[in-house]
């Protein structure tokens, strides 16, 4: 059987990878430190003989006992919101938690894919976005801190590729949505769902034209196992190519939902990109992926998770008290 560590397990995209592999039949050791991430994601595998949990924060020393084949670095605080709130463990995770993980990969000899993402585009003066663009991106601002942690990440696993012959593997993830996104988060998907639920009007951020395309979870998943599994070592874009306007999105959301909200608009944040689309003509073909779920039925699926949640997930400020975690 072989073994996958899985970082940020209990999040969102570590909870659904933690699951595939489950399936394929791997050893999953999932560990979070569960500062943005919830046992709730994951509860469901603890009883398995075939998975552990491990509560750590892979910015300090990791160790594993065990023999390890791959490596999937999905540790990390991942929308603007908790950015603002904890920028350093944002910067400690993606620059010092990758290089832990990189040492761990070259001591156990195994293949170590990293979570990278379109931020490392910034805000793109090219669309769409392909692999060979340097990107847009303004250090100091309050994207910064995830931005360039995240083009550490890859400058870091590109030399320890380059000079100690490590098996790296890495992914550009575009905006990806489905069930497990915390409600609270402040992204726009789980904000307007949210909005919705409770009665709200919906928060338009400023004119609305501003585009994303977003890729269902499974797809993503998908994506990664290929790219994982292919010999390819260059960064590779995975996500959806159908962009909309978030103007657009809202309007979507209000007839999935039925709301009868309206729209208000608010104030853009600093540095908020203003087009975002993916290129994904590597992706299509070196690992032969292309996305199968269209908006419709992966917001439909999701929408059905959110309306699932207990009343009072929806009327809670905040997922966690971030606070208290943080030393
Ligand atoms: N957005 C919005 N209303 C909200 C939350 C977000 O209009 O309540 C906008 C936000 O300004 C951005 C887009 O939706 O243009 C996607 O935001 P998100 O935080 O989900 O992801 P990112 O900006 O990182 O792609």
């Amino acid at each position: 059987m072989k073994t996958v560590l899985i970082t940020g397990a209990a999040g969102f995209l570590g909870s659904h990878l933690c699951d595939r592999f489950i399936k394929e039949g791997y050893k999953v050791i999932g560990m979070d430190n569960l500062i943005t991430g919830d046992l709730k994601n994951i509860e469901h595998l603890f009883p398995l003989e075939q998975f552990e949990f491990c509560n750590h924060d892979v910015s300090n020393y990791v160790h594993v006992a065990d023999e390890l084949d791959y490596i999937l670095h999905f540790a990390s605080p991942a929308s603007p919101i908790d950015y603002l709130k904890i920028p350093i463990q944002t910067l400690k995770v993606g620059s010092l938690g990758t290089h832990n993980l990189l040492g761990l990969a070259k001591a156990k000899n195994a293949r170590m894919l990293i979570a990278s993402t379109s931020e490392v585009y910034g805000d793109p003066t090219v669309h769409p976005q392909t692999e060979e663009y340097w990107g847009n991106v303004n250090p100091v601002g309050p994207r910064g801190v995830y931005d360039e942690a995240k083009r550490f990440q890859e400058a870091m696993t590109m030399a320890y590729h380059t000079y100690h012959g490590l098996e790296t593997r890495i992914i550009r993830i575009f905006n990806t949505y489905g069930p497990r996104m915390r409600l609270n988060d402040g992204r726009v998907l789980p904000a307007f769902i949210g909005q919705a639920l409770r009665g709200e009007d919906l928060t338009v951020f400023g004119n609305g034209k501003q585009t994303r395309s977003f890729c269902y979870v499974d797809d993503l998943v998908e994506g990664i196992y290929r790219l994982l599994h292919s010999d390819y070592t260059q960064p590779m874009n995975i996500g959806n190519p159908d962009e909309i306007t978030i103007g657009e999105f809202a309007e979507e959301i209000i007839k999935l939902t039925g709301t009868t909200q309206k729209v208000i608009y608010q104030p853009l944040p600093v540095d908020d990109p203003m087009q975002r689309q993916p290129n994904i003509d590597k992706a299509r073909s070196i690992i032969k992926w292309e996305p199968k779920v269209n908006r419709a039925e992966g917001l439909k699926i999701t929408y059905e998770y959110f309306k699932s949640l207990p009343e009072q997930e929806l009327y809670k400020k905040e997922h966690k008290e971030f606070d208290k975690y943080i030393k």
